[in-house]
């Protein structure tokens, strides 16, 4: 039987069994086989592929194996000396725009209190989830290694089991976007963006001990909620510490920006 020899790179170990991970291991085929079928053979998502390269030569998902090829996989990572290698996708994956599974806990809540936009519909279909993810350029989150092994699902990031704050960090180290965290900007319940709004405007909407010590106030400009510095904020800055660890400190990302508490 023809044979490849194949290598994971970093993160991607996670998907393979502890005797395969960070080694050449060989794996047998028969026949026609591509290599995305290969590799997600072995449990490998290939939305969390970024470059494969093939006796040192980058190919596309289609490529078909030959015996005794070489084949190198890695997760998008910058570290990678790329310049002369073709990735697999024209646009890269370091995306700021998601769409979340179901069932991802206090991640979209989280997700949105950090300014991204993450569209979350718990009555969608894994093909609809598939479909708006294309149109609208988002990328998947969830804890499905079946959503993400579609055809035509392009972009995902599997969510490994753990605490909401550690994988929303990996989230974001992944993509390198913490400088795109705009905290308390975005609506939690609808995910539009906030408007500041005048005290004038609201205050018949407004209890009356908030309104002695408050004086800033966001709205939603869609579902009409309006946000202000209270008690849930205190707490959501808590987390928002916990996700960004040093950053949170160093970037200054919790000192001087809005708030929620509906
Ligand atoms: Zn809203």
């Amino acid at each position: 039987m023809a044979k490849g020899t194949l290598r994971f790179y970093e993160e991607l170990n996670d998907f393979l069994p502890k005797h395969r991970r960070k080694t050449d291991f060989e794996a047998p085929f028969k026949g026609k086989r591509s290599i995305k079928d290969m590799i997600e053979a072995l449990g490998v998502p290939h939305t969390e592929i970024d470059l494969i390269l093939v006796n040192g030569k980058s190919v596309d998902f289609n490529y078909i194996l030959q015996d005794g090829d070489r084949v190198s996989v890695y997760p998008v990572f910058e570290s990678l000396n790329i310049t002369d290698v073709t990735l697999l996708r024209k646009i890269p994956l370091r995306r700021n725009k998601f769409i979340a599974d179901i069932n991802l806990g206090d991640i979209v809540k989280y997700m949105r209190v950090l300014g991204f936009d993450l569209f979350y519909d718990p009555l969608l279909t894994p093909r609809k989830i598939i479909e708006i993810s294309n149109t609208e350029n988002r990328i998947i989150l969830t804890r499905s290694r079946k959503l993400l092994k579609f055809k035509e699902a392009t972009h995902g990031i599997f969510l490994r089991p753990g605490r909401t704050p550690e994988q929303i960090r990996r989230i974001i180290d992944y993509l390198d976007i913490k400088d795109n965290i705009k905290l308390f900007s975005r609506c939690l319940g609808c995910n539009t963006r906030l408007k500041s709004v005048s005290k004038e405007k609201i205050l018949n909407r407004i209890p009356p001990k908030t309104k002695e010590f408050c004086d800033e106030y966001v709205q939603c400009p869609s579902c009409d909620k309006i946000y202000w510095k209270g008690t849930h904020f205190i707490n959501m800055k808590t987390v928002v510490r916990q996700i960004l660890g040093d950053f949170s400190i160093s970037s200054g990302v919790l000192n001087d920006q809005i708030y929620p508490t509906p």
